[in-house]
């Protein structure tokens, strides 16, 4: 299997004959995901060596202007609705992709069908799947945010919960070891505490709000 070697993490090149590939062209209740579904697999996938072979660990790249994209992109929601193909986010040109070899049965029965509405909608549809791709990013830029920001709430929190105790039992018991320990637990099982109750408190508040 061919290897390539990016910002120094090496990744397996996932393009056919590989199994799982061919097993996307074959298998005819494929034909479901792409066609009714709109989702596409690209004809090369970077996967990190060692990694799974899930959006995760895997790198899709524009052979065009050469931008890598994280395979996330395209997961998720944004894994259906590229019924025009998959597009490069970043040049706009189509990435090539594999098609089921029953699509393409079905496709070219069909060309009368579909061809005039790929004419006259092709494009929009084509900018909707780029839009879904925005919204995916954008999604995981700011889950990663929202995340972090937990994370140091509830290190603030759990800092001055800390001094906080360790103040309280000093004066309890006068200063020692044990109540500067006893004092940094306490400090930091609240700053967990306060950190999960945060975002808790903050899913639910969320609830419902769609991003629009
Ligand atoms: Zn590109």
């Amino acid at each position: 299997m061919m290897k390539k070697i990016i910002d120094g993490i090496e990744y397996k090149v996932w393009k056919l004959p590989h199994p799982l590939l061919i097993h996307w062209i074959l298998n005819p209740g494929l034909v479901i995901n792409e066609l009714i579904l709109g989702q596409r697999i690209p004809k090369q996938t970077l996967v990190i060596s060692g990694g799974l072979p899930d959006p995760e660990s895997s790198l899709i790249e524009c052979k065009v202007c050469e931008s890598l994209h994280p395979g996330t992109l395209w997961s998720g929601k944004a894994m259906f609705g590229h019924y025009n193909g998959i597009f490069c986010p970043t040049c706009e040109a189509k990435i090539p992709q594999l098609l089921n070899i029953f699509s393409i049965i079905i496709l070219a029965i069909t060309v009368p069908l579909w061809k005039p509405v790929q004419m006259i909608y092709g494009e929009r549809v084509k900018q909707r799947s780029l839009a879904k791709l925005r919204d995916a990013k954008n999604a995981a830029a700011i889950e990663g945010v929202i995340r972090n920001s937990f994370v140091k709430m509830g290190m603030n929190f759990g800092l001055l919960m800390g001094v906080f105790y360790i103040v309280i039992f000093s004066m309890e018991n006068g200063p020692s070891l044990g109540t500067i320990v006893k004092g940094v637990v306490a400090g930091a099982a609240a700053g967990v505490l306060f950190g999960i109750g945060m975002k808790l408190f903050a899913s639910a508040f969320n609830k419902g709000k769609k991003p629009s």
